[in-house]
């Protein structure tokens, strides 16, 4: 198992906050306000929530491996993936 999150950077999480209470601050219809051309445009100070492998040592290693979380994570960026019909090269596999 690879030993960070394989994320592929589609944007998908980035284009679905709406409701996320954590990143309400950020939410421009549904839109992170920070997506600027594809990219996160405070990536090395984004909230806690947006990084999956920091979120998993501070909340979930408690609860489940790093693979399980992997897994339930990858499955949520593909589903997502799928609803915005996002090309299928940024599916992530773990
Ligand atoms: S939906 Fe998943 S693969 Fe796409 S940017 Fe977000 S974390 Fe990365």
């Amino acid at each position: 198992m690879t030993k960070k999150f394989p994320c592929t950077k589609c944007g998908a999480c980035c284009s679905s906050i709406e409701g996320i209470g954590f990143l309400e601050l950020y939410n421009q219809n549904g839109v992170c306000v920070n997506l600027v051309e594809g990219e996160c445009s405070i990536y090395t100070d984004r909230p806690l929530l947006c990084r999956i492998d920091e979120t998993y040592e501070a909340v979930f290693s408690v609860y489940m491996s790093k693979e399980e979380f992997y897994t339930l994570n990858a499955k949520a960026c593909n589903e997502l993936q799928e609803r915005l019909g996002i090309d299928e090269r940024y599916r992530v596999f773990i």
